[in-house]
């Protein structure tokens, strides 16, 4: 559906306003991609809700007309989520962005779904609290509980999942509904917060959350190690993950991402198999402990330099860079598009993950830089090329299909963190068995007519 009739223009517009609903080209344009090169269909508007009862009347009338929706919320993702596939009417959730109430006595916060990550940790930080799932990009708390989001501290925070405890959600056919509560713990009836968690917008829009919160560690040990090999690296992941250690980030780096770091941000870091680890503690001096057992543990695995107590300022700067390693790949491939690898296998797999996708790489001389939030088992190759050039695509596309087959063999999973989308759809029968067509079965029991999303997950 790329244009709307004008008795549907009229609804939208004298709901919103014209300030809130446009039919622009350029505003249709800006919401038809996100990072990814996955291509969608021009939708016919853009709606900006500011409130949940505006949100039920716009999916009221769009079940009716028979419009797809498609949420949208900082357009971050990797996987076309928010790329809308059968145009209609995106719903851009972004002015959606007030923090309702942070309520430090709760380990609490009540936002809108448009509020985003890094303000929300700014007004937190206030409280000496802050919201720990931390994908790299300044994401919307709509768009990580739409995916599911984690990043480099999930290995000992969690991911989104683990921070939500209600939510208020407009169903498909208007309906609000509300799930979960405000206590620490409950075990009333069926789990339906998580079940909205992860649906990335095909079972309704989250129109509030509550998030939990937790405190602002006292302080903080960086290390980066470094080893001849990616075996002993990454064997020296899973012996770490044994220790009882409890380490707060513990990424993966291999020595063609550090060549790129080192050329952008001059950080002199040594171009070889690497482990990038963070602890958080009440006192120096533990940490100072810790960091030497993590030490004597990763020199039993071959590690060749154990570099800690890195500098306040040495330390933001390490991990800004890890956190923009996708942006530094892209500018030094200007031109090219990336296509992202996003396996998780269980953490004893992980050497024998990490050196195959490696080896995938290489065999088929592809540009492919492997890393990954080691600590939770989960591995990216970001894979660099021309959609335009089919030869060159395919054969990043059967490296994708090799690691994913073997991840799911392993037992694992297509997605650490960055959800279904359009690109993963075809591994979602391989990897759930029979639980694809029970999922299959409550998307048509919340969204009969299709409308929500499509083409995703699906
Ligand atoms: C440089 C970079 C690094 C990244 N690193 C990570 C990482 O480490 N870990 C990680 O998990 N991700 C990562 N991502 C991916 C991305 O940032 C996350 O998936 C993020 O959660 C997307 O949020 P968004 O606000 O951009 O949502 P969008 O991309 O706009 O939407 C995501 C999905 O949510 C749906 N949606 C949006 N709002 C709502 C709502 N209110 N209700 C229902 N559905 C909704 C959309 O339809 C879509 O399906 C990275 C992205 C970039 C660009």
């Amino acid at each position: 559906m790329e244009q709307f009739n004008p008795n549907q223009i009229d609804y939208f517009r004298s709901l919103l306003g014209p300030e809130r609903f446009s039919t622009g080209d350029s505003n249709r344009q800006l919401h038809l991609h996100d990072i990814s090169f996955h291509k969608g269909k021009l939708p016919a508007a853009v709606a900006w809700p500011k409130t949940t009862e505006e949100v039920a009347r716009l999916l009221t009338f769009a079940y009716q007309e028979d419009i797809p929706i498609t949420p949208w919320g900082a357009g971050t993702s990797t996987e076309g989520n928010p790329v809308p596939t059968r145009g209609g009417l995106v719903v851009d959730l972004t002015q959606m962005d007030r923090i309702i109430a942070i309520r430090p006595e709760d380990l609490q916060a009540d936002v809108q779904p448009g509020v985003l990550r890094k303000e929300l940790n700014r007004q937190c930080g206030r409280h000496g609290l802050f919201f720990p799932p931390d994908p790299g990009a300044d994401a919307t708390i709509g768009g990580m509980i739409a995916n599911n989001a984690s990043g480099v501290q999930t290995v000992k925070y969690g991911a989104t999942k683990d921070y939500i405890m209600y939510l208020v959600v407009v169903l498909p056919d208007g309906e609000i509904v509300h799930t979960g509560c405000k206590a620490p713990k409950s075990s009333a009836g069926y789990d339906l917060t998580r079940l909205f968690v992860g649906s990335e917008g095909t079972l309704g829009i989250v129109t509030q959350a509550t998030l939990r919160l937790a405190g602002i560690p006292a302080h903080h040990l960086a290390a980066t190690i470094t080893f001849n090999g990616l075996e002993e690296a990454s064997r020296a992941v899973a012996v770490m993950m044994g220790s009882g250690l409890a380490p707060a980030a513990l990424e993966l780096l291999t020595p063609g991402l550090i060549r790129l770091m080192n050329r952008e941000k001059a950080l002199g870091l040594p171009e070889t198999p690497s482990l990038f680890c963070e602890f958080h503690g009440i006192s120096a001096a533990t940490l100072a402990e810790t960091a030497l057992l993590a030490e004597e543990l990763c020199r039993d695995c071959g590690a060749t330099a154990f570099s800690s107590g890195v500098a306040e300022d040495e330390r933001r700067e390490l991990w800004r860079a890890r956190h923009e390693a996708w942006e530094t790949i892209h500018r030094a491939h200007p031109k090219k598009e990336t296509l992202i690898v996003d396996a998780a296998v269980p953490i004893s797999c992980y050497p024998q993950m990490v050196l195959f996708s490696q080896q995938q790489v290489d065999d088929h001389h592809a540009v492919g830089y492997v890393f990954g939030h080691a600590g939770d088992g989960n591995l990216h190759v970001v894979l660099v090329g021309d959609p335009a050039d089919s030869n060159e695509w395919q054969t990043l596309e059967a490296i994708n299909e090799a690691i994913v087959s073997r991840a799911i063999e392993h037992g694992g999973t297509c997605t650490g963190e960055h959800g279904i989308g359009i690109g993963k759809r075809k591994y979602m029968q391989k990897e759930h068995g029979p639980g694809y067509a029970l999922m299959k079965r409550i998307k048509d029991l919340l969204d009969p007519k299709g409308l929500m999303n499509p083409g995703k997950i699906f």
